[in-house]
């Protein structure tokens, strides 16, 4: 770099500004009087965003403090907006006539050119630029968003094609490229043509209705219930055979004890007596 070189240094990667930008989130920002800390220095757009954690979504922040570049002043980075808290500088830019301003992620990345087009090669091209999963909200290099279907956590496999996909998408697919639809019953997908046909006669979880009781009854359960009530109607039908012989008993003590009454009736009558009398 020449010594007569007028463009401004970047205090943290102190080389020459790319995309020079002003730190406008410090509560320094508006000192009583004179300029205030970082009016007068510029930084590199990527380097304001990583110091400042603008580079990734809020929740991935570190939730802690940075400092001013110059002075104590501190900001919390959890809930700062890059609106707020950059400002580039785009009459520097426009001053600027050097041509060759290589990609500040030059080791993955062959961009050259003025900072105008670096802005933009930044903004929509590079591929380092950071990029959010809109499924998951993770953070990643753009080049790296392809690799990402297959390990992010808002995706699933299909287990016919083993396509990757989102969640939300699989019953679409499944719908359109497999004639499938899911059975919220048994929790499989059933060719949709025989989609009558399984929750009627097939689905494990279906409904039967008890023809004895009554009850609904899941199809997994269905034997195992018919067991059940025919123990209890064969251990009330044992009750009440115990109960008829018990009852049958009773009747014939009772009638036993009703023949002997009559027999001490007719033993002891006195025209019985009389009639004894007269034969003798
Ligand atoms: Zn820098
Ligand atoms: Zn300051
Ligand atoms: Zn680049
Ligand atoms: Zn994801
Ligand atoms: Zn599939
Ligand atoms: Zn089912
Ligand atoms: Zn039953």
């Amino acid at each position: 770099m020449e010594m007569d070189d007028k463009r401004p240094q970047c205090p943290i990667c102190h080389d020459v500004a790319r995309v020079p930008t002003r730190i406008m989130c410090f509560p320094c920002v508006k000192p009583k009087r004179g300029p205030a800390c970082n009016s007068l220095s510029r930084v590199c757009w990527t380097c304001a965003r990583r110091y400042l954690e603008l580079d990734r979504p809020k929740h991935q922040r570190s939730n802690g403090t940075k400092r001013c570049l110059t002075c104590p002043a501190q900001v919390h980075t959890s809930l700062l907006e890059e609106r707020e808290a950059l400002d580039v500088d785009y009459v520097t830019m426009m001053r600027d006539d050097t041509t060759d301003y290589h990609c500040p992620w030059s080791e993955a990345c062959s961009f050259r050119g003025s900072q105008q087009a670096l802005e933009v090669h930044l903004l929509d091209a590079c591929v380092c630029r950071p990029y959010v999963c809109p499924l998951c909200d993770e953070w990643m290099r753009h080049d790296q968003a392809a690799e990402h279907v297959s390990t992010c956590s808002a995706c699933t496999t299909c287990l016919l094609c083993a396509h990757r996909l989102p969640h939300i998408e699989l019953p679409q697919h499944m719908h359109n490229v497999h004639e499938r639809t899911w059975c919220n019953q048994c929790s499989l997908w059933i060719p949709t043509a025989h989609m009558e046909r399984h929750l009627a006669h097939e689905c494990p979880q279906r409904l039967l209705t008890c023809p004895v009781c009554v009850t609904a009854v899941r199809a997994t359960e269905w034997i195992q219930h018919l067991a059940s009530d025919e123990n209890n109607i064969t251990r009330q039908m044992n009750h009440a055979m115990t109960r008829l012989q018990n009852c049958t008993q009773d009747l014939q003590r009772l009638h036993a004890a009703k023949m002997e009454v009559w027999r001490q009736h007719y033993d002891t009558s006195p025209s019985s007596t009389e009639l004894r009398a007269v034969d003798c």
